[in-house]
């Protein structure tokens, strides 16, 4: 099977071909950095490096270009968000930038999210971007009033095609000075003018100012692109107006198709609501990893479709911590029995058992990068290997390295949910020796007849979580 992947654009499934045979280009939406990133956000770079993961997995030299938003993000009161958070800390806001891009990356490093190829900022392209509302207002595209420019959304007849929208309902709060500038509701600013008091400012054509927010991605997309680029990613919640902008203004400059493949990712709750500051329910990043194992996060965001909505809940975290330490568990013990396993080829039921489990991993990826549904193969590849692991006829040093091999290249290596380093500890050689002394013993008493004692070490295990099994070839156990 090949890679299909839900097109936004088209609203179906689409099977995935670049443009050019063996090289990916993509862009995502990056942070906006006047903040901490929130837990959001981690399931949004999380859904995004998948993808990544997969493509290189597939063999595909993928080029990763992820913005940094330093200028020109309003909020609705129109304020730009930069300015708020340098007000909020008193401070320049390239410093307020300069702190929380670390963050981003600080935070993202933790929850094992690989660094885009590219990570332009916005504050870094403002030539580009006045070149390219020229363009627009060469082509007709675009007007400018008292020193802002607009682009006129009814000149290019392709607005509206990726979202189905063409005025944001929002636009009832936007500032009436703004409105009164604008020929359509619907239009919006690749240039503003500056107030007075505006810190972020550049010279223009058409006097101080700062770029819209929209402008940047197509600017730096494009630049670092081409156009038209494979793929372009973002939040759901970037669908409309951000993205349907972003495509009017490069196909309306350069009369060439802008994204081919556009994903949208689905927003996270918390217990069934919308995160907010207002709501309470705020929980930054960094909050949350100090508090759980961050691979235990990414688990439980992969543990969900990238284009549903996810609830985050305490028992869905402990689920997915249980989850988690069950796979873990079983690469240590591998690990831990590698050296005094007995030499020898990989048995060929082992062989198809990992190969099958690769074809299912592959097929939920392949499916819209479905990793709900590896991570099922890889749970069901796991039941499997405790069952051979605790059988009495010990696998070969052989059959540990494949196993062992596909853990680490679809856990480690397109998952990413394995430390770099995994700790073979102790107590894992310990509780598994233990274990095997204590069956060992049972199967001497039963020999001997002494069913009351044999039957006190399987009923003492269980309660312990050891679930033992009797069969043809001894006794085989699953530790819950
Ligand atoms: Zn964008």
């Amino acid at each position: 099977m090949t890679l299909q992947i839900y097109n936004s654009l088209s609203r179906a499934k689409e099977t995935f071909v670049p443009l050019h045979p063996g090289r990916v280009t993509m862009y995502v939406c990056g942070p906006t950095v006047y903040d901490d990133a929130h837990l959001g956000h981690g399931k949004t770079y999380v859904n995004f490096d998948i993808v990544v993961r997969y493509l290189r997995y597939l063999g595909y030299d993928v080029l990763y270009v992820q913005n940094i938003t330093d200028v020109g993000h309003l909020l609705d009161s129109g304020q730009d968000r930069m300015l708020k958070g340098a007000q909020r800390e008193h401070v320049h806001p390239m410093q307020l930038a300069e702190e929380y891009t670390y963050r981003y990356f600080r935070d993202m490093d933790r929850l094992n999210v690989g660094r885009p190829s590219i990570s332009p900022r916005a504050s870094g392209h403002i030539p580009e971007m006045i070149a390219w509302v020229q363009q627009l207002l060469a082509s007709g595209h675009a007007y400018e009033v008292n020193g802002s420019v607009y682009f006129d959304v009814r000149s290019f007849e392709g607005y509206g095609k990726l979202s189905g929208r063409r005025t944001d309902e929002a636009m009832s709060g936007t500032r009436v000075q703004v409105l009164d500038e604008k020929r359509d509701a619907a239009d919006f600013a690749l240039w503003k003018r500056a107030d007075p008091e505006h810190i972020m400012r550049w010279p223009s054509p058409w006097g101080e100012g700062f770029p819209g927010w929209h402008i940047e991605c197509t600017v730096m997309a494009t630049k670092y692109l081409g156009q038209p680029f494979d793929i372009h990613g973002g939040g759901l919640d970037n669908k409309f107006p951000h993205h349907e902008c972003e495509i009017a203004q490069a196909e309306a400059a350069t009369g060439h198709p802008f994204a081919r493949y556009w994903l949208h990712n689905g927003m996270l709750m918390i217990s069934g609501e919308e995160m907010h500051k207002s709501a309470g329910n705020f929980v930054t990043l960094a909050q949350a990893l100090d508090e759980w194992e961050p691979l235990v996060i990414r688990t439980f965001i992969l543990q969900g479709h990238y284009r549903n909505p996810l609830d985050l809940t305490h028992e869905a975290l402990l689920a997915a911590q249980k989850g988690w330490g069950r796979l873990m568990d079983v690469v240590r013990l591998v690990r831990h029995r590698l050296p005094t396993a007995p030499a020898g080829d990989v048995s060929s039921d082992l062989a198809a058992r990992l190969e099958e489990a690769r074809r299912a991993f592959e097929a939920s990826m392949d499916d819209d990068l479905n990793s709900a549904g590896a991570l099922a193969a890889m749970f069901d590849l796991t039941r499997d290997v405790n069952t051979l692991l605790n059988a009495s006829a010990p696998l070969s040093q052989t059959d540990l390295q494949a196993i062992d091999a596909l853990y680490g290249r679809l856990l480690g290596d397109v998952l990413g949910i394995m430390p770099a380093t995994l700790e073979v500890e102790a107590h894992v050689g310990l509780s598994d020796g233990l274990i095997r002394l204590l069956v060992d013993t049972r199967s001497s008493l039963r020999q001997a007849r002494q069913w009351a004692a044999a039957d006190a070490i399987r009923d003492g295990l269980q309660a312990l979580g050891v679930q033992l099994k009797d069969g043809p070839d001894g006794t085989t156990w699953t530790v819950q």
